[in-house]
């Protein structure tokens, strides 16, 4: 196995959520998960809503992110996601009320609900919750 690694940096608007050295990269693409591993081809992808892992030293790091682009270019990953918070950083409670709140909406339909709306908020909590190691 080769000792070079990925640089993987994953960025929002507002902050630098993660950047840190990585033997794997599995990513929520829009066509599926799209695992990277060191020398691989340059691409740029978009991203959907979902958990992004980092695989290093044996430890999966999960991530997650509500949509964004991914650019691979010489062994370095750069993300740049809508959302993206770190499995620790999540606040249980909240995305668990989010989820209900979503779900509640999707189970009693009025004409005024916005069905896509609560659909991406209950995938985004959903997401959440997986990072936070919570399915
Ligand atoms: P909520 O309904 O709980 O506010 P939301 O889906 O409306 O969730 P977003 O618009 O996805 O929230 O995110 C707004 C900001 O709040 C982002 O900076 C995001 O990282 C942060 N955030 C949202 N939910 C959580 C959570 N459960 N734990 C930690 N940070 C969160």
């Amino acid at each position: 196995m080769a000792d070079k690694n990925l640089t993987v940096e994953i960025v929002t608007p507002e902050r630098m959520v993660f950047s840190e050295p990585a033997e794997m990269v599995v990513v929520p693409g829009v066509e599926g998960y799209l695992g990277i591993l060191p020398l691989h081809a340059p691409i740029v992808s978009g991203l959907e809503i979902g958990v992004l892992k980092v695989v290093n030293g044996g430890k999966e790091a999960k991530i997650a992110i509500s949509g964004g682009f991914m650019e691979v270019s010489n062994d370095r990953v750069v993300v740049i996601a809508d959302t993206a918070e770190q499995g620790n950083e999540i606040d249980v409670l909240r995305a668990k009320s989010a989820q209900e709140r979503a779900e509640q909406r999707l189970n009693n339909r009025t004409a005024d609900i916005d069905a896509a709306r609560a659909e991406t908020s209950l995938r985004r909590a959903v997401a959440r919750l997986r990072a936070a190691g919570q399915d």
